[in-house]
């Protein structure tokens, strides 16, 4: 399956590391914050290298490694994910509205605004919050 993704992330995808798929697991409301990401990393460590990059109970995983050295460790590019692994939790992963919560259905946990929350379950309600 191919996936057409704007110019900024298949930046993006064309760092993923040979051997794992070139595809980012997101929906497209957090490809702004990944825009974001990608251009502190690239400032930092211009041949970064991805593995994964996918939305794990409702937070955004970015696996990624400065370079292709092998235990190549930078400070700098690792607060770089965490701030935006921190920032994704409140991003909804439809619109990018800020105002997100994470909700649960079928086992799956989103983080969404009210909005597409209730398109995707009319019936959502406090009850399918995530427990604290
Ligand atoms: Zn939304």
């Amino acid at each position: 399956m191919t996936t057409a993704y704007p110019p900024e992330i298949q930046r993006i995808v064309d760092r993923v590391a040979p051997g794992w798929p070139e595809e980012l697991e997101v929906r497209t409301g957090w490809y702004p914050l990944l825009a974001r990401l990608d251009e502190r990393l690239a400032a930092n460590a211009p041949n970064y290298v991805l593995q994964q990059c996918k939305s794990k109970f409702g937070a955004l995983c970015f696996y990624a490694e400065p370079s292709d050295e092998p235990w190549s460790y930078d400070e700098a590019f690792n607060e770089a994910i965490r701030a935006a692994e921190w920032e994704s939790v409140e991003r909804c992963e439809e619109c990018g509205a800020a105002t997100a919560l994470q909700y649960v259905f079928s086992l799956w946990v989103s983080t969404l605004c009210a909005e597409h929350a209730a398109a995707v379950s009319p019936s959502v309600d406090e009850s399918s919050r995530k427990p604290e």
